[in-house]
């Protein structure tokens, strides 16, 4: 007997929509490409431009990140005066493992930022980089199944400096295996069970999107031949990810597909390397006690980050985790540290010492209103020093940005959305006020990341009860209540969104 499911839900995850549908046009994606011509495709809003790291527990919680309180793997402690990787159960409980606990019959594998699960059949931190945990299973057994026929986790660490292209060849095959993987497990686990609900996600699209976007991640520039490879790496692995995808909806013969991406892909335009600069020149011109870059960031800015990154790599993850934090803030003068940026990969972060609220704090309220004031004028005086054209966007409070929840407080308090060119075309930045600021590596991005995210997802829905066309716009936090309404499951009150179709598929 063969199993199938009721519903396929498939996270792309961080699909640009542009690639995608070249992809189709070139007949690199027939599956998705049938999708599209079937189904009826809608825009996802989110606030994933100012927290792109909050979006997946919104989507699974349905709720806001001012409910959830998390938007990064590593989020300030104002206990500790740290950088801390939060409990794995902040980002809350998946929708799914609802519908599991009142006997719906689902399987979820590696759905991103998903805690240990402990009801249904689910995987978690497998593949995906974007776990605070290591690999977990319900049942058990799954997991331990799972690495005596494909080996262990996949999951290789990022190092965030510039790249070879052997390494981008490198990281290409991987991702293109792992949607093999996936949907080998997938096919395995479907002979078995027939479910309600069938999740997964897909992170060579996201990873794949942020490492071989183009040649400004690359060490060296690239010779004629390999930008041509390196043009067809992302496509390669959209391709995999699609062939993938086909194998899961022949094993699971779903009634429904939804496929989704909280947010899309785009040139990296985050310029989070020099934040710390920036906001060293913007406090350094009132008080000339006031040090921002602190004797541990001097010492960490002079390391190769070659020889800080095999450091880290040889350290246990909780070790690493204090390390990141150390260099950021180890050896700081707490009572002459205003404002400090976050660890952050691409809307810069940036958290007030507040008086009463931090361990160590120094502002007052009146105190941090203006420096606020100075922050955003400051940041807003830096341009291109060859085009003129400015850095920041917009810097934005959390209040002004995010809604009142019980978990705000542990958002930054200012977000600096950057202009959207490519980082990688600076040779410096300049400001009238404060000075100039060397680009760390001009025509590249000195992450090493090419590409980075941009706000906007999409849900796309093909099945018996859809017509073609347009699907009504919603919020990420709606896909979860849409999920649960077409199962013909009740909504709880607590969720923040709603179902953007009507109930019940036929
Ligand atoms: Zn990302």
């Amino acid at each position: 007997m063969t199993g199938r499911a009721k519903i396929v839900l498939v996270a792309l995850d961080a699909a640009d929509m542009g690639i995608l549908q070249r992809c189709v046009d070139q007949g690199q994606a027939p599956v998705i490409g049938r999708l599209l011509a079937e189904g009826a495709l809608g825009n996802l809003d989110s606030l994933g431009r100012w927290l792109p790291g909050s979006v997946w527990p919104s989507f699974f919680t349905s709720s806001p990140p001012s409910d959830t309180g998390f938007h990064h793997y590593l989020q300030w402690s104002p206990q500790t005066m740290t950088m801390r990787r939060p409990d794995p159960r902040q980002p809350g409980e998946p929708f799914w493992r609802r519908i599991a606990d009142e006997g719906g019959r689902v399987i979820a594998i590696d759905m991103p930022f998903a805690s240990a699960p402990s009801t249904g059949i689910e995987l978690t931190g497998w593949a995906t980089l974007d776990s605070l945990e290591p690999p977990r299973s319900h049942p058990s057994s799954l997991l331990t199944d799972i690495t005596a026929r494909h080996g262990g986790s996949p999951r290789v660490a990022e190092m965030h400096a510039l790249q070879s292209m052997d390494a981008l060849r490198k990281l290409r095959d991987e991702q293109v295996e792992i949607a093999g993987m996936l949907a080998e497990i997938s096919e395995h686990l479907l002979q078995r069970e027939t479910v309600d609900l069938f999740a997964i996600t897909f992170p060579g699209l996201h990873r794949g999107g942020h490492w071989l976007w183009d040649e400004t991640g690359l060490l060296t520039p690239p010779t004629a031949a390999e930008q041509r490879e390196l043009e067809a790496a992302l496509p390669a692995v959209y391709a995999a990810t699609d062939q993938a995808l086909g194998r899961v909806l022949d094993a699971a013969q779903p009634d429904e597909v939804i496929l989704f991406s909280l947010h899309g892909m785009g040139p990296n335009t985050s310029r989070v390397e020099v934040l710390d600069a920036m906001l060293d020149r913007v406090l350094g011109e009132e008080s000339q006690n006031v040090s921002p870059l602190s004797t541990m960031q001097r010492i960490r800015h002079a390391l190769p980050p070659r020889l800080r990154h095999r450091v880290k790599d040889s350290l246990p993850t909780s070790l690493q985790d204090r390390l990141t934090g150390f260099w950021r803030t180890g050896g700081r003068d707490w009572q002459k540290t205003p404002a400090l940026t976050q660890v952050a990969d691409l809307t810069g972060y940036i958290r007030l010492n507040r008086k009463g609220r931090e361990n160590q704090g120094m502002l007052t309220a009146a105190q941090a209103d203006e420096i606020t004031q100075r922050i955003v004028e400051g940041l807003a005086s830096f341009a291109d020093a060859d085009t003129g054209e400015p850095v920041v966007r917009q810097t934005a409070r959390v209040e002004d940005v995010v809604p009142p929840g019980p978990n705000r407080d542990r958002l930054p308090d200012l977000m600096v959305d950057w202009n959207d060119t490519p980082a990688a075309r600076h040779r410096a930045i300049v400001s009238p006020r404060f000075g100039t600021i060397d680009w760390p590596t001009p025509g590249c991005h000195p992450s090493g990341r090419s590409g980075n995210h941009r706000a906007g997802g999409f849900y796309l829905v093909s099945g018996s009860g859809t017509t073609p066309g347009s699907a009504p716009s919603g919020n990420i936090v709606d896909l979860a209540p849409t999920i649960l309404a077409r199962l013909g499951a009740a909504v709880p009150d607590e969720m923040r969104g709603r179902a953007l179709l009507g109930g019940g598929i036929r």
